[in-house]
Formats: structure tokens, C-alpha cells, sequence
């Protein structure tokens, strides 16, 4: 047995819509005009905030119907712009290729080079901001239903070493999703009763072949897993795994303190402009997508064990309606 079929599917949905938006958006990436990087991308950038909020809502919404299908009706249901837009501000996001890319022609790599640099950046990103909009929906929708007590984390083979080694481990939702850049690994809800199995580690391990094992744990670490070394043994599950830090809140200091705070506050108002088209909202040219003050897992936590608080709290942040 493993995690039930439609969590492995609802999985698999996920992963494929971040990998599509990923690649659409950074197709719009690689149409800037080489000469004229920030006019031409400034003038992108609302096309790639587009896809981008379009791709989170998608994920997002489709949190309700899978949770309903497999639990039945929550206290409430899940509100897609709500778990889009906790995963933070979009315009810092969409500025970071930019800055990404002229750093590089200043430290003299080529242009075309510098560009790929930030398609790259920018394709895991969006890969990174859609399965965190996705995940946060889920999350909230199963606080929302009282009878789901943990959550089981769902792992797709082939999957990197770090998301391998966690393949079936089960979580209180007061543990934020533990994932790294362009994870796409999901969660199963879990009630008392529950009789199905997760895969283990060594299960996924033995669905990937010689060449995947490889590419995820090394050739030497392959080598000893299959020997019949414990994987947990060669892996550090936790080195580059994080929870709780959402790429768009963290990318603002990252982007601040690293560039030309000039540069950035030059654009900011544009790209925040760029931002705001995802939810629809531009006020003046100021963007004013409501975010969330606390994720789903922080509200649990402050719950302390009270469910029914911690809904109150889901309600109040918008999450649930
Ligand atoms: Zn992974």
C-alpha cells in the first residue's frame, strides 16, 4: 500500500502545472532585447506576473475539490488568492532575473550568458512560488477539516536525495512544509484510522533506475544504497531544506542587499505595477495584493492544540471562506 492514489495524482497535477508555467514564463524571460535589458523586460515583466498568479491560483484552487473528494466538506472552503498571495510580493520577484543578469555583464560574463542566468533564476522561482501557493492552499484546507490530525509528505520518483529520504515521514501541521527551491513534493492528509502505508524511502529508491539514483545521491552513495545501505545513513535530509521561508518574502532582502538599492528603487513602483496584475488590483500604480500576515502552520501553532481556534484564525487571514 501507499499514500491514496488521488494524493499521488493531486501530486503529479501540481508538478506538471509549476514545470508548464515555469517554462511558458521563462519563454517570456528570453524574449528581452539583449541591448536594452531593463526597458524591454520592464515591459515583459506583467506578462510573466500574469502566468505566474495564473499558474498559483490554478494550484491553488485546485486545493477544495481534491480535499472535499478524499475528506468530504471542511469548515469552510479554501480561498485560492489568499494562499497565492501569502507566498509574498511578486514584484521583487519579478526583478531578481533583471538584477541577476546585469551583475553578471558588469562582472564581464556575456550577455547572452548573463541572460540564460536569469531564466534560470527565474524558472525556479516560478517553479518554487506555484508549489508553495499549491501547498499552503492544502495545508489550510486540512486544518479546515478538523478529522485530519497530520499530514504524510508525497514524493514523486525520481526525486532528489534531500525529498527521498523524507518519502512517507508524517508531520503535525505546526511543522511548516520542509522543501527546498523547486521541490514539488506535496501532502497526504492523515486521520485516525487511516490504514494505508506510505512508500519509504527505500521504496521510491527502488522505483528510480541506476542513472536516477546516481543523479540523486551520487555515484558513491548509489553505489552503497544499493548494497543495501540505509538511506537515511547517507543522506543529510535537512542541508538546503527549509520551512516557512517563502521565496517571495525572502527575496526582497535578498534582492536588496545584494544590488544597487538604486536600480531597485527605480523599477520598484513598475514592477510592483507588473506585480499587481496577477490579482487584478492596480490602484494608481500601486499594486495591492492583500497578503496574509501568518501562514497556515504559524496559525496553527499559535492555536496551541485548539482546533477551532486555529479555523477562527484561517478565517481571519482569508484562507478559508
Ligand atoms: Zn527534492
Amino acid at each position: 500500500m501507499t499514500v491514496p492514489a488521488s494524493a499521488q495524482a493531486h501530486q503529479a497535477e501540481r508538478a506538471q502545472l509549476a514545470a508548464a508555467t515555469a517554462l511558458a514564463v521563462r519563454a517570456v524571460w528570453q524574449g528581452v532585447d539583449p541591448e536594452q535589458l531593463e526597458t524591454s523586460w520592464a515591459a515583459r515583466a506583467p506578462l510573466a506576473a500574469e502566468l505566474i498568479g495564473r499558474g498559483q491560483l490554478t494550484a491553488a484552487a485546485s486545493a477544495e475539490p481534491w480535499l472535499v473528494a478524499e475528506l468530504g466538506e471542511g469548515e469552510g472552503s479554501v480561498a485560492p488568492l489568499a494562499a497565492a498571495a501569502a507566498t509574498g510580493d511578486l514584484a521583487p520577484v519579478l526583478l531578481a532575473p533583471l538584477l541577476v543578469s546585469l551583475n553578471r555583464i558588469r562582472r564581464g560574463f556575456a550577455r547572452t550568458l548573463s541572460i540564460l542566468s536569469g531564466a534560470a533564476l527565474l524558472e525556479m522561482v516560478t517553479r518554487t512560488l506555484i508549489a508553495d501557493a499549491g501547498r499552503i492552499a492544502d495545508m489550510a484546507g486540512m486544518i479546515a477539516r478538523p478529522r485530519v490530525v497530520s499530514y504524510v509528505r508525497v514524493v514523486e520518483a525520481p526525486a532528489c536525495a534531500r525529498c527521498i529520504v523524507l518519502a512517507g515521514r508524517e508531520y503535525s501541521f505546526a511543522e511548516g512544509f520542509l522543501r527546498h527551491p523547486r521541490c514539488d513534493c506535496t501532502m497526504a492528509a492523515r486521520r485516525p484510522g487511516d490504514t494505508w502505508v506510505p512508500d519509504l524511502p527505500e521504496d521510491l529508491a527502488a522505483q528510480m533506475t541506476e542513472v536516477q539514483l546516481q543523479k540523486a545521491f551520487g555515484q558513491d552513495a548509489a553505489a552503497a544504497i544499493a548494497d543495501g545501505a540505509d538511506i537515511a545513513q547517507v543522506v543529510n535530509a535537512r542541508r538546503g531544506m527549509s520551512t516557512g521561508t517563502y521565496y517571495g518574502r525572502r527575496v526582497r532582502t535578498t534582492s536588496e542587499g545584494t544590488t544597487r538599492r538604486g536600480l531597485y528603487g527605480r523599477q520598484r513602483a513598475q514592477f510592483a505595477k507588473a506585480a499587481g496584475v496577477r490579482f487584478g488590483e492596480v490602484t494608481g500604480g500601486r499594486a495591492r495584493a492583500v497578503s496574509p500576515r501568518l501562514m497556515p502552520e504559524e496559525i496553527y501553532r499559535l492555536a496551541d492544540g485548539d482546533r477551532a481556534h486555529a479555523i477562527r484564525l484561517l478565517r481571519k487571514n482569508g484562507y478559508i471562506v
